[in-house]
């Protein structure tokens, strides 16, 4: 798989990099006779929106982002469409919203279309669908979209281009890190957010899309867009950017949609005892261990799950409402039963819908 920002599409608000897309494509098509199948995720829809509508910078509006999201998203598949006809490619877009991937069947849906897609040759050229996209059901960003249609088709290696030509070690030898083994605390703090115009994602974001790629089993490498067969060296070669390396145990598919596609309603305290329990021992959460909650949801939503201090160590499926775990926490599951004596399971979140972060 392999992300393209703005800033390699573009060359300003408007002006589409045609020789870019042009090699990109030219890269694209020597991959795919060699049998790998690509899929694209590329940004520019807004950035090409603002200069067709003459926006000199980034409007704040969301109406207006939209307006630009839905006049540069045409004129950008219209460019993929282009470039890739030399090659005899054919190309199909895809646009997702964060809400497509949070209903199990819609994941499904997109599952399999991309599926269909690439055992027939085509080139999926992905974007979010800015144009209904509000914040409450956006991705926000591409690189983390990226990740999660990497996580989606199982993708051993996502490689995202742009202006950035790896991970910098600024504290240290000012050089691009060339292999990151494991995302610890000091590495995320070398990431700094974007100043460009038009992109929006900036090394924070990629680091985010590297934890999600990783623990998917997928390979992911920050890399310039501008460097000569750079999607061809990455693949066949290596030796480009920063490579972040993959998690050895990859979490199964159903937990990563757990872990990583859904936006949790709420917040559930539980005590030392149960957070023992849930990761060492693979229980599942009791209502005697549950200290209390925050936030609203129904029963089957998606919670955290937070320890003593506070952190966020989990996050599951929940059996009960958030007007009901007030009701119920700390009790015993023998008191359970008498207050709900129809239910059939009394855990307030099973460890089978349950995923440690
Ligand atoms: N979806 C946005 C666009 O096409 C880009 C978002 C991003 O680059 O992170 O303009």
């Amino acid at each position: 798989m392999v992300k393209l920002g703005t800033g390699i599409l573009t060359s300003g608000p408007g002006r589409i990099d045609l020789n870019t897309i042009g090699d990109i494509c030219r890269q694209i098509a020597i991959l795919r006779e060699r049998g790998i199948e690509i899929i694209v995720v590329s940004s520019g829809a807004i950035g090409l929106g603002m200069g067709i509508l003459g926006f000199k910078a980034r409007p704040r509006a969301l109406k207006k982002l939209q307006a630009c999201a839905a006049v540069g998203q045409s004129k950008l598949i219209e460019t993929w469409q282009h470039a890739f006809e030399p090659y005899g490619i054919v190309v199909a877009q895809i646009l997702l919203t964060h809400d497509d991937l949070r209903h199990r069947k819609r994941f499904v849906a997109v599952q399999g279309t991309l599926e269909h897609l690439l055992t027939n040759g085509v080139v999926p050229v992905v974007n979010e669908n800015d144009t209904v996209s509000s914040e409450e059901i956006a991705v926000g960003d591409n690189d983390m979209l990226s990740a999660m249609v990497a996580s989606i088709t199982s993708s051993p290696l996502l490689i995202i281009l742009s202006t950035a030509p790896g991970l910098i070690d600024r504290e240290g030898s000012g050089e691009v890190i060339p292999v990151v083994e494991s995302i610890t605390g000091e590495i995320a703090e070398m990431a700094g957010g974007t100043t460009s115009s038009t992109a929006i994602g900036g090394m924070v974001t990629k680091i985010e899309a590297a934890r999600l790629a990783g623990k998917s089993g997928c390979n992911l490498i920050i890399g310039h867009g501008h460097e000569k067969d750079v999607l061809l060296r990455a693949v066949l070669e290596g030796g480009v950017g920063t490579v972040f390396v993959a998690s050895k145990l990859p979490m199964e598919s159903k937990k990563r949609w757990l872990a990583f596609f859904q936006r949790p309603l709420g917040t559930i305290q539980v005590d030392e005892g149960a957070r023992e329990a849930l990761v060492h021992k693979g229980r599942s959460l009791l209502a005697s261990g549950v200290k209390g909650c925050t936030g609203e949801f129904a029963a089957r939503d998606i919670v955290n799950l937070a320890g003593p201090g506070g952190e966020v160590f989990a996050r599951g499926q929940i059996c009960f409402s958030s007007r009901e775990v007030h009701q119920i926490h700390g009790k015993s599951s023998h008191a359970l039963r008498t207050e709900f004596p129809g239910r059939k399971r009394l855990e307030v979140v099973h460890r089978n819908s349950l995923v440690l972060l």
